[in-house]
């Protein structure tokens, strides 16, 4: 069979290894006869893969002890409206920092439990490439209870790699598509959270870490499985979580260890988006509107001139074991997205691909 290398926004590809160690172990889960997924939460098993997950996630993240870790429902769009409901407090507004498709999406979700102060940060360069504006030049209220921003729009390909510093102001960031790809700063920030399906595991858990003086300032209408107090106070127990995401997820960490934690992860990372960066660019037949300083490392967006080409590229791909490489319906064109599990072999033969598709067709 060809080698396939999937590079499918979300949900994603995982690490074979980790893959291969869930089949090995599927019907027989540490000799108990039986599966992860057939036993009980509250059960010592069980209790213990939650434990280590956390643990290693911590250990990957260098979580500060005053973060409360939660593995949560709903996805990154459940906390678009666990965010407000969780921590306006008495305020009525939070200031929303708009870069792109997912930063709108949790704008229009905020929009039905209080007031989103909205700061356009989309700008463009002197080459009117996409870009956006420096974080010293984002607008910010008094009374606004948090400031939201999304750090990797994941069908923009546009990355803020600027690390917050606004002071007092509750900071609170989207790192659904890039969690677990360079090291992190996490005292920066109130509140990260991140859908699990593109690089931590797969669909059906969320992460947040909170610090811990932002729990209790709850709306009383919050439903229970939202109000991040109640799931610390259950260790994200309250309601049976998703055991086998959970599992898998945890897997995925100490695969993430083994490999040499996030400073690896970071390099790797560079050097699969610098190949297929300078891939686009070197060529007239493909091209990325992105200006360099946002370039998102995780999911690249790329056009062909003759979009015409679009079809017979994505048929020709996929025949090349080069899967999802379709870009999102409201920006068309391609991409790919290239998270921690896609070793640079994937990058380079998506590279190959292209350059031998350009010599075929251009
Ligand atoms: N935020 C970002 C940055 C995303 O990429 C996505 C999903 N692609 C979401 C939010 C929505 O995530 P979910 O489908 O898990 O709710």
């Amino acid at each position: 069979m060809t080698q396939v290398y999937n590079f499918s926004a979300g949900p994603a590809m995982l690490p074979t290894e980790v893959l291969r160690r869930a089949e090995q172990e599927l019907c027989n889960w540490h000799g108990l006869g039986t599966s992860v997924m057939e036993i009980s939460h509250r059960s010592k098993e069980f209790m213990q893969v939650a434990a280590e997950a956390e643990q290693d996630l911590r250990d990957l993240l260098k979580v500060p002890d005053n973060y409360k870790v939660l593995f949560c429902h709903g996805g990154a769009r459940a906390q678009f409206a666990a965010v407000p409901l969780n921590l306006l407090g008495n305020s009525q507004s939070a200031d929303y920092m708009d870069g792109g498709y997912w930063a709108h999406c949790a704008v229009k979700e905020a929009l039905k439990y209080c007031t989103p102060v909205v700061c356009d940060i989309t700008t463009r360069n002197a080459d009117g490439e996409q870009a956006i504006k420096p974080m010293r030049e984002w607008t910010l209220t008094d009374d606004s209870a948090f400031l939201h921003f999304c750090p990797n729009e994941t069908i923009d390909g546009i990355a803020i790699d600027e690390q917050p510093d606004f002071g007092d102001k509750v900071v609170v960031a989207d790192f659904s598509s890039t969690i677990l790809s360079r090291p992190l700063d996490v005292s920066r920030y109130g509140l990260i959270y991140a859908g699990a399906q593109k690089n931590i595991g797969p669909a059906g858990i969320t992460v947040v870490i909170v610090r811990e003086d932002l729990l209790g300032k709850a709306r009383k209408e919050l439903p229970s499985i939202l109000d991040y107090k109640v799931l610390a106070e259950n260790d994200s127990m309250f309601n049976t979580p998703p055991t086998f995401a959970w599992y898998l997820s945890g897997m995925v960490f100490k695969w993430l260890k083994e490999q040499g934690g996030l400073t690896e992860m970071q390099k790797r990372n560079q050097a699969k988006a610098e190949l297929l960066y300078s891939a686009v660019d070197g060529s007239d037949f493909y091209s990325n509107s992105v200006a360099k300083t946002n370039r998102s490392w995780m999911n690249v967006p790329f056009q062909l001139a003759d979009p015409k080409l679009d079809p017979l590229f994505l048929e020709e791909a996929k025949a090349a074991g080069l899967h999802a490489l379709k870009g999102h319906r409201v920006v068309g064109g391609m991409r790919a997205s290239i998270y921690n599990a896609m070793p640079i072999e994937g990058v380079k033969a998506l590279t190959d691909f292209m350059a031998g598709f350009e010599r075929r067709h251009g």
